[in-house]
């Protein structure tokens, strides 16, 4: 058994992570399934949107052949609607409240007709709207993620100048360098962010980490006021021996070389186990697969009843061949000359609920073992702890907390995003970057 690289030819390796939802290959195809949509009155879709996108409206314009204007009502609801049309659950959100589904028949592909109009917005670069005239108001964005942007971008829209702090080289925050390689590019994640920028006012400093070479003390000096967009980046330790063996890695730090090297460049183990069963979790059990390893055994403390991920994303991992152990919680890792070599697992049964409402993993004190030879942590992230508690800003385990208008307890500073709810979607952080801009301009006095 053995961690390598390079298992799979380029070809094949380009094949596996292509587009796992293809867009439509004819205009046709779009004008079809558009026509499909009944316009409910009540919009049970657009209901279900965190950004409350016009969902019924969007179809119609596609259906009568305004490309442009369906891309309008997708961007002024949801700014990275492009973006979303790829990655989002939509199994959970908007498709799965289609009428449709009571009827018992497919719900419309509202994903792919979102994909469809946004992806020629961006191609072609149309310009949909325009910045009110510079007012002298400046705020501050710390975190070109999806919070950040969407903030950033609506700010921008009522004629606030921009700076963006963002610690990476590049925008799109886990867009970028967290979701699955196979749901979107880092092509498309560029142009994104370089579609969202180019309504102008919006200035990116990559490579500038708060808490590195800003401070909030400072911004709240330069400018009017200040949101921080910055995620949960930190994965969850599993606290257990062997935790530092080679061959043990955690999932985001896993995904991220993932996202910004070559394929074959990844290493990946003959025998994989991955802890947890959310949706990074998934990710980082299917994207193993994909670069060739022979097993990947997910595991899992509860059962397959109160699993996170979706019935989609466990589908994508069972066509993908992965193995699950449920009723089962990490003990111990086993090594031989510093790598691992199993995976000692306590068997677990189910308690009362806890705080999820999902009944309690109880150990019961018998266990067993797994050969693996690489060991994936997916078991959750934690917040920036750190980092917010040095800025005496209110938080609650390093989740910012905010008022019903995003700010936080420090005056002009504002928050949103996975930093704020603790790791939810990427449309859920567009909508606090909505949220916080709201704020914003009521606090600098351009709004009531
Ligand atoms: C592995 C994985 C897969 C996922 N897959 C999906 C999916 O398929 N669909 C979906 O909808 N959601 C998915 N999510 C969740 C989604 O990516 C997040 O909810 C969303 O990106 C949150 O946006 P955000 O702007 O709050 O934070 P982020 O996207 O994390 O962006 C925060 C930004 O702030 C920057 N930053 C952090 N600290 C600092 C600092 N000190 N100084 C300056 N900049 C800083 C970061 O570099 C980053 O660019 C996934 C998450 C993970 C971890």
């Amino acid at each position: 058994m053995a961690i390598q690289s390079n298992r799979l030819s380029k070809e094949k390796l380009l094949e596996n992570f292509s587009d796992v939802h293809p867009p439509f290959e004819h205009a046709e195809g779009a004008v079809i399934e558009s026509n499909r949509c009944i316009n409910c009155f009540d919009a049970p879709c657009t209901k279900s949107c965190p950004t409350s996108i016009d969902i019924p409206l969007f179809i119609k314009q596609i259906a009568s052949g305004n490309i442009k204007g369906s891309a309008k009502t997708i961007f002024s609801s949801n700014i990275m609607g492009g973006g979303c049309s790829k990655v989002c659950p939509v199994e959970k959100l908007c498709e799965g409240a289609c009428v449709y589904n009571l009827l018992e028949e497919e719900p419309i592909h509202i994903a792919k007709l979102q994909r469809y109009s946004t992806e020629k917005a961006i191609e072609n670069k149309w310009k949909l709207f325009t910045r009110k005239p510079s007012n002298g108001k400046k705020v501050a964005v710390i975190g070109a993620g999806p919070a950040g942007l969407a903030c950033a971008h609506a700010l921008s829209l009522e004629g606030v100048d921009v700076t963006i702090f963002e610690k990476e080289a590049k925008g799109g925050g886990l867009m970028t360098y967290g979701v699955a390689a196979y749901k979107v590019s880092p092509e498309f994640c560029e142009a994104e962010v370089n579609y969202i920028t180019s309504i102008g006012g919006i200035d990116i400093q990559y490579n500038k980490a708060l808490g590195k070479d800003i401070t909030i003390a400072e911004l709240q000096k330069k400018y009017d006021a200040v949101f921080l967009g910055i995620g949960v980046g930190v994965a969850r330790e599993l606290a257990i021996p062997g935790e530092n063996l080679e061959g043990v890695v955690d999932a985001i730090s896993f995904i991220y070389d993932l996202r910004t090297n070559d394929y074959s460049k990844i290493a990946v183990g003959d025998k994989v186990a991955v802890i947890g069963m959310g949706m990074t979790a998934i990710d980082a059990a299917t994207q193993s697969k994909r670069l060739g390893a022979k097993e990947v055994t997910m595991i899992y403390r509860r059962t397959e009843n109160e699993k996170p991920c979706t019935e989609v994303e466990y589908d994508l991992a069972k066509l993908d061949g992965c193995s699950f152990i449920w009723l089962a919680a990490p003990k111990e890792v086993l090594g031989e000359n510093g790598k691992v070599k199993q995976l000692v697992c306590s068997k677990m049964t189910l308690g009362e609920p806890d705080a999820s409402g999902r009944r309690a993993p109880v150990d019961t004190g018998e266990t067993f073992a797994v050969d693996v030879d690489m060991v994936i942590k997916a078991a959750g992230q934690i917040p920036f702890e750190e980092l917010v508690a040095k800025s005496s800003i209110q938080n609650k385990s390093g989740k910012i907390s905010i008022s019903p208008k995003a700010e936080t307890n420090m005056k002009g500073v504002f928050a949103g995003g996975d930093c704020v709810n603790g790791g939810k979607e990427v449309v859920d952080a567009v909508q606090a970057g909505k949220d916080g801009a709201k704020g914003i301009l009521q606090y600098i006095g351009l709004s009531k």
